[in-house]
């Protein structure tokens, strides 16, 4: 299974790539947004460089962050299929990552858009928050941590209103007009991301087995 996952921050990528790899074991989750917090909190030259267009909302540019998932993808675990979340952000990260697949012979299966409205997205951002120590994503509204975890609950730099919005305005000028590429050559499928998070999953999977 080789997957794009796509849709606006907040829209829930990383929580349905976890469901749908419990339905695919072998299959890696490769979230470029994992790998570049990772790389900041590392404090390697690449996370230097990535941190401040992070924080601000902004996309890191597209040479840095292809070079990242390019070498991920060559390593050997990946033969077994992936799960890009995150990635790709810009047209120029499709055409780079089909041009690796080309040379791969190997292509994407399916682009799976989960459909969020932003008013909703703002709301679902702004008050997410992580456990540190099992990484568990929680709401302060929608899916409260338990009373022992709240305490040590931290929020991402960028889930503040104005990164938020700032990352919004660059899903719709920048990554949405990523679509065509992949309707084009009929990948795209399309499903509702609001709901319980066990119900998006169904639809995922029955989305994926049509
Ligand atoms: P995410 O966890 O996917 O919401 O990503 C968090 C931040 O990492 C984004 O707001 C960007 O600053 C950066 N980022 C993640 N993936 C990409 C990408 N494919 N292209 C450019 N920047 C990215």
């Amino acid at each position: 299974m080789r997957l794009i996952l796509f849709g606006p921050p907040g829209a829930g990528k990383g929580t349905q790539a976890a469901r749908i790899l419990e339905h695919n074991p072998g299959v890696v989750h490769l979230s470029t947004g994992d790998m570049l917090r990772a790389a900041v909190a590392a404090g390697t030259e690449l996370g230097k460089a990535a941190d401040g267009y992070m924080k601000a909302g902004d996309l890191v540019p597209d040479d840095v962050v292809c070079g990242l998932i390019v070498e991920r993808l060559a390593s050997p675990d990946c033969e077994h299929g992936f799960l890009l979340d995150g990635f790709p952000r810009t047209l120029s990260q499709a055409e780079s990552l089909q041009s690796e697949l080309d040379r791969a012979k190997i292509d994407i299966d399916r682009v799976v858009v989960l459909e969020v409205a932003d008013d909703l997205i703002v709301e679902r951002i702004t008050g997410r928050r992580m456990d540190p120590e099992t990484k568990r994503i929680y709401h302060i509204k929608f899916s409260p941590a338990p009373e022992d975890v709240s305490s040590r609950l931290v929020q991402r730099a960028d889930d503040t209103e104005d990164a938020c919005r700032a990352r919004l305005a660059k899903y719709h000028s920048e990554t949405l007009p990523v679509l065509p590429f992949y309707e084009a050559r009929n990948k795209v499928v399309r499903v509702d991301g609001v709901g319980d998070p066990a119900e998006v999953t169904s639809r995922v999977l029955s989305a994926l087995a049509r």
